[in-house]
């Protein structure tokens, strides 16, 4: 997370929306040009120690890897939202969706495709959150390799627990949810 100083905007006005042609919004904005540089050069892993790029070289197990392709695999989330919380990353070190071949995108998305499909036969979820985080300032944990969240969801699998107590409840340890994913994934 950016940290960010007491008096970092000190004496920096807010501009109003309503000083702006046509429709005006409810915001003022704060347009904070000097805080560019650190978001540039926000800490991300180089190529050598980054998790994505480290991953398969190690064994499914270890890795948590549920399926591998020509120019992608698929892994769980070490930090899942829920149970089956899945990343589509290709092998190659690149950041941003742009910036992957055709030959990845097609694979990027079939991968995707199957997540659904196995993770709908293993844990019957009812619907998903599928999307990418392009940048830190996006949200993105490892910016600078791109991966593709797939997350399924239940009905009723939000509630009170990570609002009140920042704590989000996991039924199923990562190593069971890998083994039954793997299981599932159709051989190609
Ligand atoms: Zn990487």
């Amino acid at each position: 997370m950016a940290s960010y100083s007491e008096d970092e905007f000190a004496g920096i006005p807010a501009e109003p929306a309503s000083s702006f042609a046509a429709a005006p919004d409810a915001y003022q904005r704060l347009w904070t040009p000097h805080r560019l540089v650190y978001i540039e050069d926000g800490q991300q892993p180089a190529k050598d120690d980054c998790p994505f790029c480290l991953a398969p070289e190690k064994s499914d197990e270890d890795a948590l890897i549920v399926a591998r392709g020509e120019h992608a695999y698929v892994l769980l989330n070490l930090f899942p939202y829920n149970s089956g919380h899945l990343l589509v990353c290709p092998y190659r070190h690149i950041a941003t969706y742009d910036e992957a071949t055709d030959a990845e995108v097609a694979e990027i998305g079939s991968l995707t495709q199957t997540a659904m499909r196995v993770l709908r036969e293993t844990s019957s979820c009812d619907g998903f959150n599928i999307g990418m985080n392009q940048g830190r300032i996006a949200g993105a944990g490892i910016a600078a390799h791109l991966h593709q969240h797939v997350v399924p969801r239940w009905a009723l699998d939000s509630n009170f627990f990570p609002i009140i107590a920042g704590t989000k409840a996991v039924p199923r340890l990562l190593g069971d949810v890998r083994a039954e994913v793997a299981n599932a994934w159709p051989r190609s």
